[in-house]
């Protein structure tokens, strides 16, 4: 049996949700071209909380975790059912490295997951469960943690993480989405996809040490996190493609990692 793919989603903002551009063509396109996970598990940035936790409800709730966006982002439901079973195997397999919480009552789907999914997977019928990001850990740690992670591809599991490999708001031109990338962004976006190409991963494990592109592209690590556990389980028989490329509003760039066997 073949591997579910694993795949990095650059979600940029919360608009592409109901947006139609290149982008969310791109995301269903890739909904369209694999078979149908049994279940999914997402690693979103916006879930990034000083413990290891996993969503454990029936039912996750959509939440619009963000500010200052039409009546109709907030009007957005993705009600995609939640998957017990698969938190209690993913505290199981995770549970000899770290303790993880099982969330059945606070968190549910952010809109990490849900403003991608919702074009990848519009039935919104496939289970899906959200991984915590544990931000008071090193890069080091997720990519290492993450690698547990790896026998799910072959329990008809996708693994998705989705954040944005250069994500600076500060430099970020509001309402101008198709403003020139910064210098900075572009070429840290290009040396990124490089080292992934290169598959030596522990130069972006150590991303703090690349210098100040890196520095202004991945200004916190939020963002950045998700990528680090996609490529932690991707092996050598993976072929990999960027099925979704662009920047948005200069600094944000929109990059998808698709590690796939087929
Ligand atoms: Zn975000």
């Amino acid at each position: 049996m073949t591997k579910m793919p694993v795949i990095f989603f650059g979600h940029g903002s919360p608009m592409n949700a109901i947006a139609d551009n290149s982008y969310t063509r791109g995301w269903s396109e890739i909904g369209n071209s694999i078979s149908k996970p049994k279940a999914i598990l997402c690693i979103s940035a916006h879930w990034y909380i000083p413990a290891v936790a996993v969503t454990a409800m029936e039912r996750p709730r959509t939440i619009h975790d963000f500010g200052g966006f039409p009546k109709e982002l907030y009007a957005m439901q993705y009600p995609a059912p939640g998957s017990p079973d698969l938190a209690d195997r993913i505290a199981e397999i995770l549970g000899d490295t770290v303790s993880v919480i099982k969330d059945d009552q606070h968190w549910g789907l952010d809109h990490g997951t849900w403003s991608v999914l919702c074009h990848v997977f519009p039935d919104a019928d496939i289970p899906i469960v959200q991984l915590s990001l544990k931000e008071d850990e090193p890069a080091e740690f997720h990519y290492e943690l993450a690698k547990n992670l790896a026998p799910l591809r072959d329990e008809g599991v996708m693994v998705i993480g989705s954040g944005n490999i250069v994500h600076n708001l500060h430099a970020y031109a509001w309402g101008k989405h198709d403003v020139e990338p910064f210098d900075w962004a572009e070429r840290f976006e290009e040396l990124a996809r490089n080292i992934v190409l290169s598959n030596d991963h522990s130069q972006l494990v150590n991303y703090e040490q690349l210098g100040s592109d890196a520095m202004l592209s991945v200004p916190t690590p939020d963002h950045f996190l998700p990528l680090l556990y996609i490529l932690a389980l991707s092996t050598e028989d993976d072929k990999v493609s960027f099925p979704v490329s662009g920047f948005d509003g200069g600094s944000i760039s929109m990059t998808t990692v698709k590690f796939s066997e087929m």
